[in-house]
């Protein structure tokens, strides 16, 4: 899902897409000139790899996520969640999948593991 970023206006605009089993719903209003505000949740179940057991599991996910788009080239290092759009194009499933990369990418175990290691932890 792609929306112009000149599309946007200072009213909220409404979106939802679903990737894999994963809703991405929210909304865009602009902050500026160059500048978009996305408020949105991302919920739903998303198979995971146990770090631990390297077993597949399904985890529930339900995390929200707030960012500013931009149509401009970033001067300024400080502010991580800011992503360039300078095709002036804000791509919506980009957003979407670089996310669940970020959470299939970081340290996450299974449950049958963290219990595993509640027990583990009680002996000590
Ligand atoms: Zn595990």
């Amino acid at each position: 899902m792609k929306i112009a970023f000149d599309k946007i206006g200072h009213s909220q605009k409404d979106f939802c897409l679903n990737f894999k089993n994963i809703s991405f719903s929210g909304n865009l209003i602009k902050e500026s000139r160059d500048r978009v505000k996305l408020d949105a949740d991302i919920k739903g179940n998303l198979e995971l790899i146990c770090d631990r057991c390297g077993e597949k599991y399904i985890e529930y996910i339900d995390s929200p996520i707030s960012l500013t788009l931009t149509n401009k080239v970033i001067t300024t290092q400080d502010d991580l969640d800011i992503i360039e759009f300078l095709d002036g194009t804000i791509d919506l499933n980009f957003i979407i999948e670089s996310e669940i990369s970020s959470i299939e990418n970081s340290y996450h175990i299974c449950n049958v593991c963290k219990d595993d290691i509640t027990e583990f932890e009680k002996e000590f």
